[in-house]
């Protein structure tokens, strides 16, 4: 268990670390020569320097233990430093994930054991040239090797793509098909047949090392199957994603405000047209504040599910996917946005923004890419629009219906909204039988996330106003700003429900024209479009908080 003290007092020493060795010009440098600095990668996982390792370790092998909201948190700030160092640091963890949720007592005592006194980095190589998002295309073979009767080990061969960590890790988990099925396996660094290729020339994280894996007749003891069943490799790798999606969304969340946060005191100086940018309600409501916005939702999204994980509740992969894509996609275009909030200067490598949008990109790649979270999401929430016969979304917009009468300014009453359009789209789909339409299934997916992070976002809000937060919570925003912005996002999440499920299902041929006006109106788009009122007032609102133009005590009375 980590405290809170303990959580705050390892994210400044991080912070203070980087602020001394890895200032602006130093990442700079690093990127343009496309150099992983391997010196500060170890310094933050050696036991006795850093030690971030340590968090997510057990704490019966040597670590603190921390749970999935302390690991979201300290993912946030390195993504805040950068995101290259940042998957270095994630690919031990990645690396290690399928010995802490598959491995026997012994594998786990001595692999954890050693991340934890040792500080050894790893890799995860599941990706193959041929095998990507279709992981059970795996063509790496395991092949027993059997003495006397008895399997004592396995000659591993086969190759691994675009492994990070790849050409700097101790040890790497490679998932290999054996007889019984995809596996697991340890395989150290300098084990015969076992090498890998120069660092990739990537278009971003350039502080990461990235390389391709070669195995060729490695032999591995029987001990180093993970688990000691054949067969478990694609259960073990599913049995986390909640939780590994969780630390890419953080990333997504990081970069993003990373970006923004330079963009921001920056359009505060440039002067245009005699006032700063700031000034400008066509500068920040367009390249600022939905920004702010969208980030926002998401981490509502991410610390519900981190909280939820922590509690018990299952390695909640479709929340993971939903957390993901959110943060991920958002903080792509916060990056993108801040490049054109600084205009040519951040077009320029001196103003950092175009690095971290380089940087931000592959979050929407690595741990599954973003077509794959929507069809995850898709997929499993529509099993529950069928098992309730169409009701799951219209009886979570009476939660938030309800929420709305004890709490009528966190635009809970606008979450509903999206919400109950969206079981009509669903509804919809299923009747006119679209899903066959792969497009109608991904893009479907991507209204479920915003209409449940709407939902996130409001419900955020009213925790902030009773008290109620995580103690572990971001609390960058006030009560009076956060219920602000959650009214902000659930009006774009319930437009874009509405409209974009409109389009797919009209596309797809699922409204004919005389069915179309009865549909807008069960969809509910007439009650969306009233509830675009207030739009500009409020964004005036968070720009001036933003700003800093709104004293604390006027937001409290607002
Ligand atoms: C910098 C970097 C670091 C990485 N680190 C690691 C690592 O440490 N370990 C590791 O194992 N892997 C790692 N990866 C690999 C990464 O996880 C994969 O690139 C990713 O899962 C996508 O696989 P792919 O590249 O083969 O793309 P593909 O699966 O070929 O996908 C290509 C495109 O098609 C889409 N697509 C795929 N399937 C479908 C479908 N069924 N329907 C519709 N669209 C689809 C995808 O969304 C994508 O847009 C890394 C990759 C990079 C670039």
């Amino acid at each position: 268990m980590i405290t809170k003290k303990t959580l705050k007092a390892s994210v400044k020493a991080f912070k203070d670390f980087a602020k001394k060795n890895l200032p602006d010009e130093k990442l700079q440098e690093l990127d343009a020569r496309d150099e992983c600095p391997l010196d500060i990668v170890r310094h933050m996982c050696s036991p006795d320097k850093l030690g971030i390792q340590l968090l997510f370790v057990p704490e019966e092998f040597g670590g603190f233990g921390g749970g999935a909201f302390d690991v979201y948190c300290v993912c946030e700030e390195m993504a805040r430093i950068d995101l290259g160092v940042a998957t270095a640091v994630l690919a031990t963890f990645l690396g290690s994930d399928p010995i802490t949720v598959g491995a026997t007592q012994e594998q786990k005592k001595l692999w954890l054991t050693r991340i934890a006194e040792e500080g050894l980095l790893f890799a995860y190589g599941a990706t193959e040239p041929n095998a990507g998002s279709d992981l059970g295309a795996l063509e790496s073979t395991a092949d027993r090797v059997v003495e006397d009767g008895k399997v004592v080990g396995y000659k591993i061969n086969g190759s691994k793509q675009w492994i990070s960590n790849g050409g700097i890790a101790d040890a790497c988990t490679v998932l290999a098909n054996t007889p019984g099925g995809p596996s697991w396996f340890v395989v150290e660094k300098g084990a015969p047949g076992f090498s890998h290729d120069e660092p990739e020339d990537k278009h971003g994280i350039r502080l990461s090392n990235t390389a391709a894996l070669s195995f060729t007749d490695v032999y591995v003891d029987a001990d180093r199957l993970i688990g000691g069943v054949e067969g478990q490799g694609l259960i073990q790798a599913q049995a986390v994603f909640g939780y590994t999606r969780l630390m890419v969304a953080a990333f997504g969340l990081g970069a993003g405000w990373a970006a923004l946060d330079r963009a921001i005191p920056y359009s505060r100086t440039r002067i245009q047209a005699g006032a700063p940018l700031s000034e400008k309600q066509g500068y920040t409501h367009k390249l600022i504040v939905p920004n702010v916005v969208r980030l926002e939702a998401a981490r509502a999204y991410i610390e519900e599910t981190a909280e939820r994980i922590d509690a018990g509740e299952g390695s909640l992969n479709t929340e993971g996917a939903i957390a993901k894509y959110m943060a991920t996609e958002a903080g792509d275009r916060a990056a993108d946005a801040s490049i054109q909030a600084l205009g040519g200067y951040g077009y320029t490598h001196e103003y950092m923004v175009e690095k971290i949008k380089r940087d931000v990109r592959i979050t929407r790649i690595y741990e599954g890419t973003s077509e794959i979270m929507e069809m995850t999401i898709s997929r499993d929430r529509w099993q529950s629009h069928l098992k309730t016969r169409g009701r799951h979304y219209h009886e979570q917009a009476q939660k938030f219906e309800a929420l709305h009468a004890s709490h009528p300014s966190v635009g809970a009453d606008i979450a509903a909204l999206a919400l109950h359009a969206l079981a009509e789209v669903m509804e919809r789909a299923r009747v006119a039988r679209l899903t066959r339409h792969q497009h109608v299934l991904l893009r479907v997916g991507e209204l479920i996330a915003y209409a449940e992070c709407a939902g996130s976002l409001s419900r955020r809000a009213s925790l902030m106003l009773q008290g109620r937060l995580h103690e572990k919570a971001n609390q960058r925003f006030d009560a009076t700003a956060l219920e602000t912005i959650a009214r902000c996002f659930a009006r774009e999440a319930a437009l874009k429900v509405a409209a974009e499920g409109l389009q797919v299902v009209a596309g797809a041929g699922g409204v004919t024209d005389s069915e179309m006006a009865a549909f807008q109106t069960t969809m509910g788009l007439p009650a969306i479009h009233r509830a675009q009122a207030g739009l500009i007032a409020d964004l005036d609102y968070v720009a001036d908080v933003l700003y800093g133009r709104v004293a604390k005590s006027a937001r409290a009375a607002a």
